[in-house]
């Protein structure tokens, strides 16, 4: 790119805080434009037009019957692409049941949408960005059916993977409503045992790829990891990379949070008690500032590691501390927290759904923050705690390992607690360990005043997606 032109990316997700959330995605989406407009890119956002997006919130405007818009940022334009049919209901992907069965139909709409959006705003970027399964049909396109086309031929993409797990695999029924060749059918292409695999085709087709930690671009080229995508990914292994999330904190600081009970600084950290003890009585908790509270917040999903906690919860429990877990997903994990949180109500608090404000006081409230997830490509609680002075205790894999050093191994870095084999012994190792330091009332102290310091602004990271564009532009 010659110096003195700007470059123009097109950031594609579906989901955007403050517009839609259900998990990470949305953080990143919100502020990695934000951050990139910083570094003097010219960014425009395009995302499904949910139901729960209301225009009078936003001062959105109508740009015609299938787009809408508003600005965040300085200049960057938010695109919704509108479809009462697909996107006006309750959930983003699906509801109690499971996923919505029309979910390839649905984000076919907005992908193809989104591409003839750039003609008719005549916005032509040097790189669409695209995340996750669901905006992974617009590289694919853009190699195929609209390459042909001169305005798209030039354009380049790079797909970021927020976590692999999440494929959009559909069977191949469906197959003829992409319009694609069946040559691209194979196990080269879009094809992943017998089905229809968008994420597989993303991956194939875009220019780079690139997942929110270093770790978890290494870890997903193994077995272990590789949710069956390891061999492609492997393919692909020099046009992979991995670059950790940022956190927004403009959103996430304790001192200028007005959902939290009590704003509190790095230079008035006893604040945080006043928290702790509005926590436990909001909670039905014994206000109790001696004991170790824990938190969680987050998906109720295997990968979340939610059986390590409730396996153990009677061992955990003989120690003085509580428990307070606010969470939604599988109706398996809401059952067991249930009945957990019925045969402790002195101990365990809990919270079944998605709610914001709930999830910034239980940052800011509690001790430790536990996030024993199996696998984690970034995570954001771990870097939200260490704003809140709240220490996270998290197994090592993927982001986790990136971000948190353990007390144990380093006393001059540390900054949480971190077991490295995924079982009871090694976990109720931490558990604790982190039951007897924070006893230690000045040690406790100088960690908390330790992990507030650290900085995990966006700032660098879309420095790095600044070069990764750049490597975009020189490839193929
Ligand atoms: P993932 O993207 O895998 O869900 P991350 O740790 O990257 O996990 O991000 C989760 C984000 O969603 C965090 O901002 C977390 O606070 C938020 N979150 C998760 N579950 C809830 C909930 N039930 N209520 C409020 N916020 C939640």
């Amino acid at each position: 790119m010659k110096k003195g032109i700007t470059m123009k990316i097109l950031f594609c997700s579906s989901e955007v805080v403050p517009f839609a959330k259900t998990g990470g995605l949305a953080d990143v989406s919100g502020a990695l434009p934000i951050a990139l407009e910083k570094q003097g890119i010219e960014v425009n956002i395009c995302m499904p037009k949910y139901g729960s997006i209301k225009e009078q919130d936003y001062h959105i405007k109508k740009l015609d019957d299938k787009v809408s818009y508003c600005k965040i940022g300085k200049k960057i334009n938010v695109y919704f692409i509108a479809n009462d049919n697909y996107f006006n209901r309750a959930g983003l992907y699906g509801d109690k049941i499971g996923d919505y069965v029309d979910n390839l139909d649905r984000f076919l709409f907005y992908s193809k949408e989104t591409l003839n959006l750039l003609k008719k705003i005549n916005f032509k970027p040097d790189v669409i960005h695209c995340n996750d399964w669901q905006s992974s049909l617009i590289p694919i396109y853009l190699k195929t059916s609209y390459h042909k086309d001169k305005f798209y031929s030039k354009i380049k993409t790079l797909l970021t993977v927020h976590n692999l797990a999440y494929q959009g695999l559909f069977g191949k029924d469906q197959y003829p409503k992409l319009g694609l060749d069946w040559s691209l059918f194979n196990i080269d292409g879009l094809e992943f045992y017998d089905k229809i695999n968008i994420l597989k085709g993303g991956i194939v087709f875009s220019d780079l790829i690139n997942t929110v930690s270093e770790a978890y671009a290494k870890e997903i080229q193994t077995k272990e990891f590789g949710c069956g995508l390891e061999g492609i990914l492997l393919k692909r292994k020099k046009s992979l990379s991995g670059i950790i999330n940022g956190l927004d904190y403009e959103l996430w600081d304790p001192a200028t949070d007005n959902l939290v009970f009590k704003k509190y600084s790095p230079k008035k950290l006893e604040d945080k008690n006043i928290n702790k003890l509005r926590l436990q009585g909001e909670c039905g908790l014994p206000q109790n500032k001696n004991a170790l509270l824990l938190g969680f917040v987050g998906r109720l999903a295997e990968q979340k590691g939610i059986d390590i906690i409730s396996n153990n919860l009677d061992k955990m429990f003989q120690s003085n501390i509580q428990l307070v877990i606010l969470g939604t997903g599988d109706q398996k994990y809401h059952e067991i927290l249930d009945n957990l949180a019925k045969k402790y109500p002195d101990k365990f608090a809990l919270s079944l759904k998605f709610d914001n404000t709930i999830a910034h006081k239980i940052y800011a409230g509690s001790d430790v923050f536990l996030m024993p997830s199996r696998y984690e490509p970034c995570g954001l609680g771990q870097m939200i705690s260490f704003k809140y002075a709240t220490v996270p205790l998290a197994f090592k894999t993927g982001g986790l390992a990136d971000t948190i050093v353990d007390l144990e191994k380093n006393k001059t870095k540390g900054n949480g607690f971190l077991f490295d084999k995924y079982e009871a012994k090694a976990f109720m190792g931490k558990f604790n360990k982190a039951v007897s330091l924070h006893k230690d009332k000045n040690t406790w102290q100088k960690i908390l005043k330790r992990i507030v310091k650290l900085d995990f602004s966006w700032q660098e990271s879309a420095k790095k997606y600044k070069e990764l564009y750049k490597k975009c532009l020189l490839s193929g």
